[in-house]
């Protein structure tokens, strides 16, 4: 899965912001029948209206969707989800996605797609190790800061102060910088415990 998760680094949309196939409703509505092409449409008013054309197979579904429903000419993207089914209780089937990400393949109900169709577990997982490496990355600019300036090594231990024979420009600048990176890493450490 090429790409995976890449591509936001501020903000992820949330769930409610993806566009979402729900395996339920298709059933409910008698859309899984092997030969049956249908058009899922999205009317989530303004920015997320959108469609996909879905064909269903025995096991599978394709789907297929414009990558940009702004820009047709960005191409489509052309899916298939397998399809499995465990049995209900009281006679007949189930039918669930199977989450299309190599690393997962959950069964589930509903899939998101943003740049490609995952569960929202899969969404999760991509947004909290994008979380990590900003703020690994800020953590790692702070440290080599505080080894220039000779100061103890955590990002968040006290600052020190200047070192001999260095300019009170440079240190000034120095510290700035230090302040901006550790700010960085600390809201990303707090958006992860989900403090903020
Ligand atoms: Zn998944």
């Amino acid at each position: 899965m090429g790409g995976f998760g890449s591509g936001r680094q501020s903000q992820r949309a949330t769930t409610e912001e993806l566009q979402m196939i729900d395996i339920r409703v298709w059933h409910r509505e008698g859309l899984l029948i092997p030969g049956i092409r249908f058009q899922n449409l999205w009317h989530q008013f303004p920015t997320n209206t959108g469609y996909a054309d879905v064909k269903v197979h025995r096991n599978c579904v394709q789907i297929c969707r414009p990558k940009n429903f702004a820009d047709r000419s960005a191409g489509i993207i052309d899916y298939t989800v397998s399809i499995d089914r465990t049995p209900c209780h009281f006679g007949g089937t189930r039918p669930w996605f199977i989450c299309p990400n190599m690393d997962c393949g959950h069964r589930v109900a509903i899939l998101y797609a943003d740049s490609i169709y995952a569960c929202r577990r899969c969404y999760d997982l991509a947004y909290q190790s994008q979380r990590e490496s900003a703020s690994d990355r800020a953590e790692r600019q702070a440290a080599k800061i505080r080894r220039r300036l000779g100061w103890d090594p955590g990002i968040f231990d006290a600052e020190g102060g200047k070192p001999k024979g260095m300019h009170w420009k440079t240190f000034d600048t120095l510290c700035d910088r230090h302040e901006g990176y550790t700010h960085a890493a600390a809201l990303d450490i707090l958006a992860l415990l989900k403090i903020v």
